[in-house]
């Protein structure tokens, strides 16, 4: 005899959020806003604790909001499970339970760690970020992916876990260093290069007002980069497909993160990752010289400069890439570069390692 019961899970969930980009946010009323359970995790790493607890005491306090501030060290390494864990299980300590929301702050590290806790803590609780860092507020607040790094590899375990809402206060820019400023400012690049030439006109035409962190060319410039990111997000939220395109200069970038161990940032890291893709590309023959030239231009503009490395071990760090295509187990696999056709216009070609010696 033989039953069968089928579980019908088909469900329409809507996962859209309102990504709001200004200065001079009032943050408790704009999260109060969400009206959620009156019971906040913020967390966040020590340097922006020391540098905006203050303006998050007062803010919070005045709306009568309930929180607590979890805090971890600064920096990459700070983006592992143990971290992870000693989190959660301060958040249960604390008395967070199934109700409570997290509120991501600081930059992409935080942004990372929070999201994925909130993705998980009591199977899914809501969160919201609030990016402090360029990066973080052009590029990894937006698009839900969250993620720690294992022993292996950048990124290795996490989930498609997507924020109640953004807030992107740019007052916060004010603090932060120029060489973290530069790292936002190469995936700003890279937006223009993947998929808007006017914009990266426009970023051309404004390196002043950029350098000086002018409010309003700022507004601009990241307003564009999340319609960017948002309009590819929206297209292929889990990465199958056009979401590809966003890690142009990532493949080679990460394998020189690798190979530096970590000491070249990774804005750095991604900038030379442009360059290198992009020289491939001239070679190719798709990506013409003046395109080249005014990619090189812009982007050294930002303290970006070409590293030497070893060829053999950036191909075999390439090799072993999360992104790689592998037809069959055993098999040699498919390395897909994103490369530019021209600025604006990208296309993703599979290289095979023997082909890509010659070019890297
Ligand atoms: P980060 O979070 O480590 O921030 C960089 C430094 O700036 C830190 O020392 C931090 O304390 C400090 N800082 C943050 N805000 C500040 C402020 N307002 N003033 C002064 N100092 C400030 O790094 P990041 O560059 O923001 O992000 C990098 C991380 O983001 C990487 O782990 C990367 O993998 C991840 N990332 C994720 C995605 C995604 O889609 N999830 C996309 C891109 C990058």
């Amino acid at each position: 005899m033989k039953k069968i019961v089928n579980i019908k899970l088909k469900k329409k969930i809507d996962h859209s959020y309102p990504v709001l980009i200004s200065s001079d946010i009032n943050l408790a009323k704009e999260i109060k806003k969400l009206k959620l359970n009156n019971n906040y995790a913020v967390i966040t790493d020590d340097t922006v604790f020391k540098l905006y607890k203050e303006r998050i005491d007062q803010q919070f306090s005045k709306e009568g909001l309930n929180y607590k501030f979890i805090l971890f060290k600064h920096g990459e390494k700070s983006k592992k499970l143990k971290v992870f864990q000693k989190i959660s299980e301060e958040m249960l300590r604390l008395g967070f339970d199934r109700k409570s929301s997290i509120i991501a702050f600081g930059g992409g590290v935080a942004g990372d760690i929070a999201g994925y806790i909130a993705g998980t803590f009591m199977r899914g609780i809501p969160f919201i970020q609030v990016p402090t860092t360029l990066l973080a507020q052009v590029d990894s607040s937006i698009g839900g992916k969250v993620a720690v790094d294992l022993k292996y590899g950048k990124n290795t375990t996490g989930l498609f876990y997507q924020p109640l809402k953004v807030i992107i206060d740019i007052d916060f820019l004010k603090s932060l260093p120029d060489i973290e400023f530069n790292h936002g400012m190469v995936e700003i690049i890279k937006h223009g290069i993947i998929r808007d030439a006017k914009y990266f006109k426009f970023i051309e035409n404004n390196i002043l007002g950029i350098k000086k962190r002018a409010p309003k060319v700022l507004i601009s410039l990241i307003y564009q980069s999340c319609l960017i990111k948002g309009d590819v997000v929206q297209k292929d939220e889990k990465e199958k497909d056009l979401r590809r395109i966003l890690n142009f200069g990532h493949t080679i970038g990460h394998g020189i993160e690798v190979i530096k161990n970590y000491r070249l940032k990774h804005g750095q890291a991604v900038g030379c990752g442009i360059l290198k893709e992009s020289e491939i590309s001239h070679k190719l023959g798709y990506l013409s010289k003046t395109d080249i030239m005014r990619i090189v231009q812009i982007i050294t503009k930002f303290g970006v400069k070409h590293v030497k490395y070893n060829k053999k071990r950036l191909l075999n760090i390439i090799k072993n890439d999360k992104k790689n295509l592998r037809i069959k187990p055993g098999l040699e696999p498919a390395i897909p570069l994103v490369l530019p056709k021209k600025i604006g216009k990208v296309m993703i070609r599979n290289f095979s390692l023997d082909e890509l010696k010659g070019l890297v």
